[in-house]
């Protein structure tokens, strides 16, 4: 049977490890503010809010909430936005995505200052990883490489194949693997003859957001299977983007959904405020 790779266990660990730091700062009369900024009343974007708040208050980080009406104007997030990178008090500016249509995502990104996007979403964060300066890492592929070191699973000289290239997932996950000296393959929607790729992977990651997409046929005996799809099946319960129990029986390691690769976003959202915070505080 596969190892399961227990992400709430290593989320958790990461979570109190900063709680820890957090009350060390507090120690020197620091502290950690993050600017949580959710504009409408998408549901999951409200929940996605609520969870996010609820960590940074488990580690000690102050979270300053701006929720603001669907009617808000470009022009009024943008005030706001530069208003909290004038503020040496805050550390980090998320900006829950995505944000009502009237509104330019890459412009509201853009003017968040890099020093404080902890989202690692904003191009100068994107283009530091690519040249391997230091910057934020957007949070989901940063978690799924804590899962691998913290699970032991080496990845230097590994195949690793992805499937999906999106800016939040797919593309930083190849930079970060590249960085830790795996072989790396970006599969996408025009690849040809996928699971021949697939096949070929010592690590394969899916991040396609299509449910239950990747059965035993995609895996080769052995691998490691990191799944960051998130779904409701036909009952209505969570699942991913692999057929988890089709394709588990074949892996040596695999992340389950939910309880894998989700509660690591969080965990490394927690990571940049709090790393933030001590270079600000040098
Ligand atoms: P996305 O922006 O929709 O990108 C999907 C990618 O998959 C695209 O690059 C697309 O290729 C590729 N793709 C789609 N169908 C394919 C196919 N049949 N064969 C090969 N490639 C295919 O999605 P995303 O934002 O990266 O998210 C992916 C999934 O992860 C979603 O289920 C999302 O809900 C989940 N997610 C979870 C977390 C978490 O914290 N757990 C965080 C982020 C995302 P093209 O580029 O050619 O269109």
């Amino acid at each position: 049977m596969p190892t399961i790779i227990d992400g709430k266990k290593i989320s958790q660990d990461i979570k109190d490890e900063l709680r820890e730091q957090v009350r060390l700062l507090k120690e020197q009369g620091k502290k950690v503010s993050l600017a949580v900024i959710l504009v409408g009343e998408d549901p999951a974007s409200c929940v996605y809010v609520r969870n996010k708040k609820k960590a940074c208050e488990y580690i000690g980080i102050e979270s300053l909430s701006y929720e603001l009406p669907e009617t808000t104007t470009e022009e009024e997030l943008l005030t706001l936005i530069q208003e909290l990178n004038g503020k040496n008090d805050v550390n980090g500016i998320l900006v829950q995505l995505p944000l009502p249509k009237h509104m330019d995502e890459d412009k509201i990104i853009k003017a968040i200052d890099p020093a404080k996007d902890v989202d690692g979403f904003h191009p100068q964060s994107v283009g530091a990883l690519s040249i391997g300066l230091p910057g934020f890492v957007s949070c989901t592929p940063a978690g799924i490489i804590q899962l691998l070191k913290r699970s032991n699973i080496p990845m230097e000289g590994k195949n690793c194949v992805i499937i999906g290239r999106s800016n939040i997932v797919g593309k930083p996950m190849a930079l970060l693997m590249l960085r830790e000296n795996a072989t790396v393959t970006v599969t996408h929607s025009r690849t040809k003859d996928l699971s021949s790729v697939t096949r070929e992977a010592d690590i394969l990651i899916v991040a396609m957001g299509k449910r239950k997409f990747v059965t035993a046929d995609y895996v080769k005996d052995g691998a490691v299977v990191i799944d960051v799809g998130m779904h409701r099946d036909e009952n209505n319960k969570l699942c991913g983007d692999v057929d988890y129990d089709d394709v588990a029986p074949k892996c040596s390691a695999i992340t389950p959904v939910p309880g894998g690769v989700g509660p690591m976003t969080i965990a490394m959202l927690m990571y940049n405020c709090v790393a933030s915070a001590n270079m600000t505080n040098e």
